[in-house]
């Protein structure tokens, strides 16, 4: 089989099988993009959303503020009808609270004068096992004094808001900056739930200090916000939504990565990407929030389609189809050349012996001679003739003569060596050697007739015993342009009719 079409063949059939791979690839990578793209929209989306109600809730405190500061003399009864009302329409706000700043000499009185009102009532704080105990001794104190509703908050009242770390951070940067400020996640102390919330520290002075030393001095207490994040963050987004992803808020302020909410859990196995998308809220009353959020795998596989697995199917199948085509292209062609040689082969053998016939003798002695003319070389030919084969014929009959003629075929093909030397059936009893580039051809010729001779094959004439032999003509040519081959046989003929003449059995020179 011809090497260089296989070759091509399997060229296609590789470069067929990945390109389609390469194809199914690309298309994969642009959707997994296009997927990645929505999700992050649908991400910048919540974002924005939670956001919005973020900064809702800070406003409807920042007016409540506002308020409080044109009223001559905040009482119970005021706080109440500020607050009641936004508080009975939004869930995220679990309360407004009062902590005034009660210096340490005035706590005794201050706790007594609220008693009356509120049976018990004292400045409280947490221990470790977050049981209520009475504020540790301070120069100031920061109690919750009003709180409405007062019914899910009673937990909360007197509770001093400096006792604790992160309240206490919030409150006093509130105070110098004279701006609300927002606690870090903290637990509520009146939640129920397990959720995060977070305060809103707006500070009230007398009157209008611009520096930090008249704020500290000037400062009359907080008026606060409580906001719980899980309610807030349900009213931003669909739950729905969130089927599709897991999705956190993060706390980064000052390079901090505080986990304030999140919707299931990371390590469930369903997340198939390890890099988040992040998206930054803007900066929140001093804090800075981050949404990180992961599509789940049912949410990135929803979303695919089954195009890149088809075109990878279909190149294949076209490209194992065109490749079987063409091997059985290739195999046919084979087989046809076969077929071809093999017509070749039986139109230029004679068909009795095997050795050339005639027409190949004649292309042959063509092709050499001309070669001879360009090349300045001597080209000889030998013609073969069976001595008295009538004779064999008509005692031994046909059929005994073609066999003659086979050994004698066969013998004579023992006597040539080189590929171009040529043994062929000339005529009925005669045979022809064409040897080119070769001067002693007289030594082959008598080589041919011993050859012969040696074979032993009877053929009695007259009932004399006597074996069978050949008559052997040669002529050497070194033919120049114009010449013809014929002259070359013609010399030859003439040689054997010699040899003919002279007895027969012998190699006559032209
Ligand atoms: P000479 O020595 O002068 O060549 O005598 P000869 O008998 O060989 O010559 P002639 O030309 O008189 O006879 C040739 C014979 O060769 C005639 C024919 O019977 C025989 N012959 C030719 N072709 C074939 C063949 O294909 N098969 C057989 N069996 N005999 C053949
Ligand atoms: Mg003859
Ligand atoms: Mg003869």
């Amino acid at each position: 089989m011809n090497t260089k079409p296989l070759l091509a063949i399997i060229v296609f059939l590789i470069s067929g099988v990945s390109g389609s791979w390469w194809m199914a690839q690309w298309l994969k990578d642009s959707e997994t993009r296009v997927i990645e793209a929505s999700f992050e929209n649908d991400v910048a989306r919540h974002t924005a959303a939670l956001e919005r109600e973020i900064l809702l809730n800070l406003e409807i405190l920042f007016s409540i503020k506002g308020a409080l500061d044109v009223l001559p003399v905040l009482t119970e009864e005021s706080f109440d009808v500020l607050t009641r009302d936004v508080l009975a329409r939004t869930s995220a706000i679990q309360a407004f609270a009062w902590a005034p700043r009660v210096v340490h000499e005035a706590r005794a009185q201050f706790e007594l004068e609220r008693q009356s009102d509120i049976p018990g009532f004292a400045i409280t704080a947490r221990s470790p096992t977050d049981a209520v105990v009475p504020a540790p001794v301070a120069p100031e104190y920061y109690p919750v004094y009003y709180i409405e509703p007062l019914r899910d908050n009673q937990a909360a009242l007197g509770f001093d808001l400096s006792t604790e770390a992160r309240r206490r951070a919030a409150l006093l940067a509130a105070r110098d900056q004279g701006e609300m400020v927002a606690t870090a996640g903290i637990r509520l102390v009146q939640e129920t739930s397990d959720q995060v919330g977070f305060l809103v520290f707006t500070p009230v002075y007398s009157g209008r200090p611009t520096d930090l030393a008249s704020r500290r001095r000037e400062l009359i207490g907080f008026f606060n916000g409580v906001f719980r994040l899980g309610d807030m963050f349900a009213s931003a987004i669909e739950t729905t939504d969130l089927d599709t992803m897991y999705l956190r808020l993060v706390d980064r302020t000052n390079g901090q990565n505080e986990v304030l909410l999140e919707s299931g859990s990371l390590d469930d196995g369903q997340y198939s990407m390890t890099n988040a998308y992040r998206h930054t809220l803007s900066p929140i009353a001093g804090r800075q929030w981050e949404i990180q959020a992961v599509p789940n795998n049912a949410y990135v596989s929803s979303q695919r389609s089954w195009v890149p697995q088809m075109t990878l199917g279909g190149g294949l199948i076209i490209t194992l189809l065109l490749s079987s085509y063409g091997l059985m292209v290739l195999r046919k062609n084979s087989q046809l050349k076969r077929a071809k040689d093999e017509l070749e082969q039986i139109s230029l053998t004679d068909g009795l012996t095997g050795v050339a016939n005639r027409r190949h003798f004649d292309q042959h002695l063509d092709e050499q001679w001309q070669l001879s003319v360009r090349e300045l070389g001597a080209i000889s030919l030998l013609i073969i003739d069976i001595d008295h084969f009538k004779n064999f014929n008509d005692q031994f009959g046909h059929q005994a003569g073609d066999e003659c003629l086979m050994k004698v075929a066969r013998a004579l093909n023992t006597v040539i060596k080189r590929p171009t030397d040529l043994v062929a059936r000339y005529g009925g009893e005669e045979f022809a050697v064409i040897l080119p580039n070769t001067t002693r051809a007289d030594e082959l010729a008598e080589a041919c007739r011993e050859r012969v001779e040696a074979l032993r094959i009877e053929n009695p004439r007259h009932g004399v015993k006597s074996v069978l032999t050949v008559s052997v003509g040669v002529s050497t040519m070194e033919p120049h342009r114009g010449s013809e081959f014929t002259d070359l046989i013609a010399s030859a003929d003439r040689a054997l009719y010699r040899a003919k003449s002279s007895g027969r059995n012998r190699v006559e020179v032209a």
